[in-house]
């Protein structure tokens, strides 16, 4: 299939050729027609592979007759975080640079004087988070009483998030009668009630399976100690070991992120931070320095990453084995993008026991160790997480054991050995140290300003960093 067959209009395929694509990606291939056609659309699909297009490029056709009335968008993309919301801008520009098509970005962090300004020009595009939609709504600045496209995506990230009432609210002020294009990159039974709320006979898109990595990106986990100060170390240990040309290096909690990103800048190490209490400014300029190289290792939340386009990201880090097994799935997601290969490795303690096995049973298969190098960090805590007993590394569609990681290890193993064979003299210390907080507490996770409006209602005060 060609991008001509897909019926888009000579403007937008001129578009497409100056963005340098050769053949529309599967979802493309599915979405574009039956967007044109103006039918809803229910798509699974994950960051990477090429959804964004999918539903722009039609969009632009759909949208380029018409006019668009002060403070009444005609479309609406509503989005999960800023980072994406500004994505799909820059999206919308660069397929819609042969159109004359009016955009608003409604996100927190910016300033809203300038998008003000331009709703009350009229806009054919509006991308909002939802948080910042409902604001300016309540406050009588927009009517989306004329919009008759929605797109929802990363729908479960806004679940995940606490968003989905926020976006229930929002989509009851719309027309009943629209286009709605809803997209997830999983899609568990609660999304799956969501998209018949919210669609009429949708057209089902899947283009890759939920909840599988992609078969470029190689695996492994590394045992590491307890305290965060040796588990810091063994980070160095990888990162000094392994090409790594670029890396995002993930941690479950905001106030995490700043203590690694501190401790690896007075260890030299050309690092930043991305969590969502940064000022949009600067986590706009820290990922243009990311892309531009001259940062080599970013140390981020989960929402603050998620669904970032950084094509040319060498490894993945797993400071923390996440809480949320799909979270380990959109991290690693972010290396061995667009056919290259990338490494991913998951730092885990004996406290990460549950949270790796429900990994590797959603993966279907477990995660080969990589031992860390003897002698290099002194272990204080030993690590007795599931494991296989070879040392390679593995690929995802690598299957060679039986999901959860059960039933290979010796009872000897589960009073508390090292992956690495040693026995620590913390092992009695810090068996019973508290479980890593769940990553959904508002208050550890990175919404920035971009706050569900249910929480800011409870409370006064923004959640805390
Ligand atoms: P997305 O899934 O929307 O985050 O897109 C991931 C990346 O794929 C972006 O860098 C897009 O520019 C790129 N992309 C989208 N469509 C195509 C295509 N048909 N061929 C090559 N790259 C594409």
């Amino acid at each position: 299939m060609t991008f001509e067959e897909l019926g888009l209009s000579p403007e937008v395929l001129s578009a497409v050729q100056d963005a340098g694509y050769q053949t529309p990606t599967p979802i493309q291939t599915q979405a574009v027609p039956y967007v044109l056609m103006g039918r809803d659309v229910l798509g699974c699909a994950q960051t990477g592979t090429g959804k964004t297009a999918s539903f722009t490029l039609p969009m632009i056709d759909v949208l380029a007759s018409g006019r668009a009335r002060a403070r009444m968008p005609r479309s609406l993309i509503l989005e999960p975080t800023r980072e994406l919301a500004t994505q799909v801008a820059e999206n919308f520009e660069k397929y819609g640079k042969n159109h004359a098509l009016s955009m608003a970005l409604l996100i927190g962090g910016v300033s809203l004087v300038e998008q003000e300004k331009r709703l009350d020009r009229g806009v054919d595009v509006l991308i909002a988070t939802p948080g910042r939609l409902l604001d300016l709504f309540e406050r009588g600045r927009i009517l989306l009483a004329d919009t008759k496209i929605l797109v929802i995506d990363e729908s479960d990230r806004m679940l995940d998030m606490g968003f989905m009432p926020d976006v229930e609210r929002i989509v009851g002020f719309l027309p009943r009668t629209r286009q709605t294009l809803f997209f997830s990159a999983t899609m568990p039974p609660e999304i799956r009630r969501l998209a018949d709320k919210f669609l009429s006979n949708p057209k089902e898109v899947t283009v890759s399976p939920p909840a599988t990595a992609a078969e470029t990106v190689s695996q492994a986990v590394v045992s590491a100690p307890s305290l965060p100060k040796d588990k810091r170390a063994v980070l160095r240990d990888l990162l000094r070991l392994d090409e790594v040309t670029s890396a995002l290096i993930f941690c479950n909690r905001k106030r995490d992120v700043g203590i690694l990103y501190r401790s690896l800048a007075r260890h030299d190490f050309p690092a930043a931070e991305l969590h969502g209490d940064l000022a949009q400014p600067v986590r706009e300029q820290t990922l243009k320095r990311f892309k531009d190289g001259e940062i080599k290792l970013l140390v981020c939340s989960d929402v603050a990453a998620r669904g970032l386009d950084l094509p040319k990201v060498s490894h993945v880090f797993n400071f923390d084995v996440p809480a949320n097994p799909e979270d380990y799935i959109h991290r690693i997601g972010r290396t061995g993008r667009a056919g290259r290969s990338g490494q991913a490795y998951m730092l885990a303690t004996r406290d990460d026991r549950k949270a790796l096995a429900a990994i590797q049973s959603m993966l279907g298969h477990a995660i080969e160790k990589r031992p860390h190098q003897d002698g290099q960090v002194q272990e204080r805590a030993p690590c007795s997480v599931p494991q296989e007993e070879t040392t390679r590394t593995t690929t995802a569609q690598d299957a060679a054991v039986p999901p959860n990681g059960k039933g290979r290890r010796s009872r000897r193993r589960r009073g508390g050995e090292a992956m690495d064979g040693s026995r620590g003299p913390g092992a009695t210390r810090h068996a019973g140290s508290k479980p890593a907080k769940s990553p959904k507490s508002p208050a550890d996770t990175a919404f920035g300003d971009d706050v569900p409006a249910f929480l800011l209602r409870q409370s006064p005060v923004p959640p805390a960093a």
